[in-house]
């Protein structure tokens, strides 16, 4: 059976754009991989966070994890900052990447510009690693994320392929190659107010994003005040029309309908109409979903699959570690 990890941050509630482009991915996964779902307290650190808030995401992330419905049976689901490998094996790719490499991110381009005045981490600019290690530790064949994460994806492939022919004995891998698993639609959920910007569960204009643990009336409202276009036709037209279709595609994420048959059905009403019925869809998926969030949040369930989760990835993941620091050389003994 091949493996897939992948990592959501407790850097803010997760948004529908998590869910669409990385949860509902994995709830359909879990079936038929051998898989690592992990809540990537580490990685959330690169930039400022308040203590007390980022220990209660971290837990409320594992409690959505499951509430989406995730099945500990079937996956491993743990928290990164209690798996000590992950740092360690870190350090080891930052040895092995360029400070080039990782000025080319676009992802530290874009967070870094924004987090300017506070001050940007050396841990922003090192990222990349870190997500490097969260992959290759668990052997991992396959990655589902989101579009956003496909370059910190050829990044990791380069690195591996480095690492194996550096190290590496003839014939024998030390890292597994892994392929990155891009969402077929929703794979870039756009923010609300700014359709050519993507939905980030961090952006400071809260009515970009829409929670997973939204209000009912909050996501009427938000959906209400999506910007959209003022030719008032609903038609799939990312280029030209990207606001009104990035709400096509969420409402398409939604219900399972495509867009073609949403189009169709739209055709000659207003944006309000479809708005409406788009808010409603959203509230209907996210109501279940919240019922058992806030039934999990307040169970010792939680705590016992996240220390069994801790558990079995550490298994894993030691052996990773200690085979990558064979390879290259350090401690007294292989
Ligand atoms: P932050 O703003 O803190 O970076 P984020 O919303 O980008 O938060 P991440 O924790 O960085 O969320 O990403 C978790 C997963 O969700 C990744 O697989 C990422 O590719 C995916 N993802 C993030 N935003 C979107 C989006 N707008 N559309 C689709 N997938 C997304
Ligand atoms: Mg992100």
């Amino acid at each position: 059976m091949e493996t897939i990890f992948s990592g959501i941050q407790p850097s803010g509630i997760p948004t529908i754009g998590n869910y669409i482009g990385a949860m509902k991915q994995f709830i359909e996964l879990q079936n038929s991989y051998n898989c690592y779902f992990c809540i990537v307290d580490e990685h959330a650190i690169t930039v400022p966070q308040d203590p007390l808030k980022l220990r209660q995401q971290t837990r409320g992330l594992a409690a959505l994890y499951l509430a989406v419905g995730l099945d500990p049976e079937k996956a491993t689901i743990f928290i990164q900052s209690e798996v000590s490998a992950h740092a360690e094996a870190a350090w080891i790719i930052q040895c092995n990447t360029t400070i080039g490499e990782l000025e080319r991110m676009t992802q530290f381009k874009d967070k870094s510009q924004k987090n300017g005045r506070t001050g940007v981490s050396a841990g922003l600019l090192t990222y990349p690693p870190l997500m490097v290690g969260d992959i290759v530790l668990y052997n991992a064949n396959l990655v589902p994320v989101g579009d956003d994460q496909k370059q910190h994806l050829e990044l990791t492939r380069d690195f591996v392929e480095r690492f194996n022919k550096r190290y590496g004995q003839a014939n024998q891998e030390i890292l597994v190659l892994p392929e990155v698993k891009i969402a077929e639609q929703g794979g870039r959920v756009m923010s609300l107010q700014d359709p050519t910007s993507k939905m980030s569960k961090s952006d400071s204009n809260a009515k970009g994003f829409i929670s997973m643990l939204e209000e009912p009336n909050i996501i009427r409202k938000k959906i209400k005040s999506a910007v959209t276009d003022s030719t008032g036709i609903i038609e799939y037209d990312p280029e030209n029309k990207p606001g009104i279709s990035n709400l096509l595609n969420i409402f398409s994420a939604s219900t399972g309908r495509p867009v073609d048959e949403l189009v169709e059905a739209y055709a000659g009403k207003g944006y309000g109409d479809f708005k409406s019925d788009l808010a409603e869809a959203v509230v209907d998926l996210l109501t279940p979903i919240q019922e058992r969030y806030h039934a999990l949040l307040a169970s010792d369930e939680l705590d016992d699959i996240l220390d069994k989760g801790a558990e079995q990835a550490r298994l894993v993941a030691n052996k990773t570690l200690q085979r990558m620091k064979n390879a290259i050389g350090l401690g007294r003994k292989p």
